[in-house]
């Protein structure tokens, strides 16, 4: 397949989707039999171990018979499980409700697939779930997949289960897929209903009318150093806090215009299954992506990008984060 080649991305594109429903599903099931308030205060990681593996077993199943010849980068691999014979019933018994006939051994041999080191060629990349921490709180998580073709994401799907279907209806129906294919631009799709509707970034030109989305979780997201760029932006609406890959969501969607994302811990490198889907997304919605300096991310390193720090926004207010965040390094 190559990125000339539109039936075989169409084909790309409705398989992943698939993918991402079912491994969906599977999360949320999870989720709703495993996670309990004793589980998020005794830290109990058990229910997010089972859903990761189930997860990554269900995508990397269904791409290993559409697409046998792609390899898969996957955040999991099955060591854990050939260790815990327990574990591994118990994850084989959720993937089973969305591949009746699948084995234990299956399941172990298709979350192995994704150990490929990346790099150029062909790919697929899958985080089965991003923002564990949202998951235990019940609160954003996503699964996300992207086939990248020599550092170029040709198709990004993110499934975000508990994401709101309408920001400005938080409390309404939950759960929506971002999808985006190479220059063709970007759309939500609703769970419920299987429609799909175009999405596009914000017209925000004015860094103080900005919103910003950043991690929840300190240890991934310097919110000093964020908070510091923010001011100097003159923004005064507080940052939205929000865990995983719903955050380039946010952005892609016009809910938010910016999303700050550098790393509390120098020499941090992000993992490509951490960025590649929600960044596309964000650049068919309109939006742009790149690192600290102002450089277009590469996703043809490895599993790793090379640096720790970026950010996303709708495009008008890039120039103008990329100047401050400039600023503040030659101060710091
Ligand atoms: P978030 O949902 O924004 O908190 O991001 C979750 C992701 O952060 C996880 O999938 C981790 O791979 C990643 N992560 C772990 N440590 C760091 C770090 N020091 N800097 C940035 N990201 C990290
Ligand atoms: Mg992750």
């Amino acid at each position: 397949m190559s990125s000339a080649s539109f039936q075989s991305l169409d084909r790309a594109r409705s398989i992943a989707i698939q993918a991402v429903l079912d491994a969906s599903q599977l999360t949320h099931r999870v989720q709703a039999e495993l996670v309990d308030d004793d589980v998020v205060q005794k830290r109990d990681r058990s229910p997010v171990t089972v859903a990761d593996y189930g997860a990554q077993a269900v995508v990397s199943h269904q791409l290993a018979q559409a697409f046998p010849e792609i390899p898969l980068v996957g955040e999991e691999d099955a060591a854990a499980l050939r260790a815990d014979s327990e574990l591994a019933t118990k994850v084989t018994r959720f993937v089973q409700q969305v591949s009746p006939d699948i084995s234990t051994d299956e399941v172990m041999t298709a979350i192995d697939r994704g150990q490929h080191a990346g790099g150029s060629g062909l790919f697929w990349v899958l985080d089965p779930i991003d923002g564990t921490k949202g998951f235990l709180r019940r609160q954003q998580y996503a699964v996300c997949l992207a086939l990248i073709e020599n550092g170029r994401v040709l198709v990004a799907v993110l499934g975000c289960p508990n994401l709101p279907v309408d920001p400005a209806d938080p409390d309404g129906e939950r759960g929506c897929l971002f999808v985006a294919v190479d220059g063709r631009g970007a759309t939500q799709y609703r769970v419920s209903t299987g429609t799909e509707t175009p999405i596009t970034v914000s017209s925000v030109a004015d860094s103080s009318d900005a919103s910003f989305v950043e991690s929840v979780e300190a240890a991934h997201a310097d919110h000093s150093r964020q908070g510091q760029l923010a001011r100097s932006l003159n923004i005064s609406n507080a940052p939205v806090r929000m865990d995983s890959q719903c955050k380039f969501a946010a952005v892609a969607r016009g809910q938010a215009s910016l999303y700050l994302r550098l790393s509390p811990k120098p020499g941090y490198d992000q993992k490509i299954w951490d960025i590649a889907a929600g960044a596309k997304i964000i650049e068919e919605a309109g939006g742009t992506v790149s690192d600290a300096t102002g450089k277009p991310l590469n996703f043809a390193h490895g599993r790793t990008i090379g640096t720790g720090d970026l950010f996303a926004s709708n495009g008008h207010l890039h120039a103008c984060v990329l100047s401050a965040l400039t600023r503040q390094s030659e101060d710091s």
